[in-house]
């Protein structure tokens, strides 16, 4: 701060040599308002000066020592009492950190409002749930229990008993807020006798011990889309625990874990699963009757059907539970190599291998032997 002709601190303030700690405090709060560097963004290198001026200023006259050695030897005075100026520099480092936004460097000089009503919102809550295969794909309303925190009815959630009233907190005197001296700050800090509402009970309501909120348990009617999967969270808006001093209640979020199905394989809103055909019927084509989501699907398996080939039944699949269409369906035929083959039927495979000629050259590449998807329809 040795930085050419320092300003007189009274001047600086606009306060007389006579003025007193509330007067000096007044001032400072004042042009410490002004000076904000929040508050001139256009101009804040000059704000910042002259924010520092004025706390440096008020940092010694605020303090009665400091202030009779300036009073007395001036600037020169409070350099070789050491400490160079009396305050300390580092505090403009933590600048932001220690005002936050404006309002919380407006509590530091008001000493904290009275009667602050802390109105919050109340905690969202979880709920996981375990559905079936079915039922996520169906969708289902179903009743979850849920243990919560309710209003207690008996003191209207104040927890003081009826009638009882309540009083001011001793620890912050009604404030709230608990002032600590930091330096030359003063830092508040929610009071943690009263959690900031200034106010203490005199006599405990009996139904919640003073609590204001009572643990029930409440039904809650759950309406799950279908074709939700594991993983999906469902919110229900407004259902958390209410919040403290009559603020707006949480959500409640419900969390999905759907289990497997024993033979459906789940991709997105498709369904894949596996379906093992003989070497004759792959061979010589077949109709079959296959399990579907929503019963039993026709399978028409043309003659010459490659083991590995899918078909897939359009439409068949899992809802969007966001409301889009739906998934498909896939069959992914298999064709079993027979084993444990009786007497009988090794003479008749030996005779068709007589009959059957296949080329076991390299298959070229991009000529896939196995088909495409087909698309069954009906
Ligand atoms: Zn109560
Ligand atoms: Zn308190």
């Amino acid at each position: 701060m040795a930085k050419g002709q320092q300003r007189d601190f009274y001047e600086v303030l606009g306060v007389s040599k006579t003025a007193a700690v509330d007067e000096i405090k007044a001032a400072y709060r004042k042009s410490a308002l002004k000076w904000h560097p929040d508050r001139s963004p256009a101009n804040k290198e000059e704000a910042e000066i002259k924010f520092r001026e004025c706390t440096e200023a008020y940092s010694v006259l605020s303090d009665p020592q400091k202030k009779q050695i300036y009073d007395t030897y001036g600037h020169a005075g409070l350099s070789s009492a050491g400490g160079g100026s009396g305050f300390d520099g580092t505090v403009f480092q933590d600048f932001h950190d220690i005002f936050g936004d404006f309002f919380g460097f407006e509590d530091v000089f008001s000493g904290g409002r009275r009667g602050r009503s802390r109105a919050q919102r109340g905690s969202d809550l979880r709920y996981d749930m375990t559905l079936t295969f079915e039922e996520a794909s169906a969708g289902v309303t179903t009743k979850i229990k849920l243990p919560r925190q309710e209003y207690c009815e008996a003191c209207n959630g104040t927890g003081a008993k009826k009638g009882t009233g309540v009083a001011a907190c001793q620890t912050c005197g009604g404030r709230g807020q608990l002032a600590y001296q930091q330096g030359f700050f003063t830092i508040t800090r929610t009071c943690p006798a009263c959690q900031g509402a200034g106010q203490i009970i005199r006599e405990r309501c009996q139904e919640c011990r003073g609590q204001g909120r009572i643990e029930r348990e409440k039904t809650i009617e759950l309406r799950i889309p279908p074709g939700v999967d594991t993983g999906t969270r469902l919110r229900v808006t407004g259902e958390g625990e209410p919040g403290p001093n009559g603020g707006p209640a949480g959500d409640l979020y419900v969390v999905l874990d759907v289990k497997e199905h024993p033979f459906f394989e789940r991709r997105g809103a498709d369904l894949y699963c596996t379906i093992p055909l003989s070497v004759a019927q792959a061979a010589l084509g077949t109709e079959l009757q296959v399990p579907g989501l929503s019963g039993d699907e026709k399978l028409k398996i043309p003659e010459g059907t490659q083991s590995g080939a899918v078909f897939r039944i359009k439409g068949k699949g899992l809802a969007d539970p966001r409301g889009g269409g739906k998934g498909d369906l896939y069959y992914h035929v298999r064709v079993l190599t027979p084993t444990k083959l009786t007497r009988e039927q090794r003479k008749l495979l030996e005779q068709l291998g007589y009959s059957l000629q296949v080329s076991n050259k390299p298959a070229e590449r991009g000529s896939s032997l196995f088909d495409k998807v087909k698309d069954i329809f009906g």
